[in-house]
């Protein structure tokens, strides 16, 4: 156990002494920006309901200070056991917020350089919180951004996973990997070695699932990133509630009942084929058997 894991294990100190609220804005180390709050026109100002890390009176010595964990003043945690503390999260209270995401070339990275396999949203009547992207088992795997590992661990269904916590906030993780190379509490720079593809946990063939989360909740990573390009969408994010309103609504259409209605020269394995399901599947849906005789008009489940 290296030093700076011992201190995470010391981190049950009061949060009252770390979350006075005053009037700082959020800032990163050095008082780098990463990222601004955006108030409506109006003067409408935003609640600030998240707590913020106080530099007045406290008594403080960088040295134990909380503030070198990423995102410490949003999340209020930093769990490196639990891959999405949801219950524990701060719930997101702003209009808008907008995230740098960078500020020169050097400080993103795409995690690894294959093509896209899958999007982020609705699939096989799931939802998807992250995007596949193509390599090879053994492949490299790098950090996005700059930040500070919170999870490296085998999950049933990541496989070997890693996520990182970046300094605006943002998490980064990278699953099904075949080897880790990180460990939790570990400063990483963009571009870093974390860890090399694979098909580890709930996986058919290597990819690496890549996802971006604020505040515990999933983002399009095709918002960040352009993959065919290689490249960071734009230098800033906006993160609004609207975002992860339109993910619930995906999320809850994808897991809504669909039905097939039977029509003449149907074929349950032309059924299952269309709908990206099993024939299996189809019949345990409807409690029918794969050789049942389909009737023109009957409604099949299909998800
Ligand atoms: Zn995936």
């Amino acid at each position: 156990m290296n030093a700076k894991v011992l201190l995470f294990a010391l981190l049950g100190l009061p949060q009252a002494v770390w979350s006075q609220a005053d009037t700082l804005g959020y800032g990163g180390p050095e008082g780098l920006d990463i990222y601004e709050e955006l108030i409506e026109e109006d003067g409408g100002s935003v609640d600030p309901v998240i707590p913020r890390v106080a530099a007045g009176p406290v008594a403080w010595d960088v040295n134990d200070s909380l503030s070198f964990i990423p995102g410490y003043d949003m999340y209020c945690h930093w769990n490196t056991d639990v891959i999405f503390d949801r219950g524990n999260t701060a719930r997101f209270v702003h209009d808008t917020l907008r995230l740098v995401l960078s500020q020169a070339d050097c400080d993103h990275a795409l995690p690894c350089e294959g093509k896209l396999n899958s999007p982020f949203g609705p699939r096989r009547g799931r939802m998807h919180y992250g995007i596949d992207l193509d390599l090879e088992t053994g492949d490299t795997v790098r950090c996005a951004f700059a930040g500070m590992v919170r999870i490296s661990k085998y999950n049933k269904s990541f496989g070997h996973v890693v996520v990182v916590r970046h300094q605006n906030g943002l998490e980064t993780l990278y699953a099904h990997l075949s080897k880790r190379l990180v460990e939790p509490g570990q400063v990483v720079e963009a571009g870093d070695l974390l860890g090399l593809g694979g098909n580890t946990g709930r996986s058919y063939g290597s990819h690496l699932h890549f996802e971006v989360r604020f505040l515990d909740q999933p983002i399009d990573p095709l918002l960040v990133f352009d993959v065919d390009k290689g490249q960071l969408k734009a230098s800033t994010l906006d993160i609004h509630k609207g975002v992860f309103a339109s993910i619930a609504a995906a999320k809850a259409a994808s897991s809504a009942r669909r039905y097939h209605t039977v029509r003449p020269g149907d074929t349950l394995s032309a059924i299952a084929r269309r709908n990206r399901t099993s024939v299996s599947a189809l019949c345990r849906l409807n409690g029918i058997r794969s050789t049942s005789v389909l009737r023109v008009g009957q409604r099949v489940r299909v998800n």
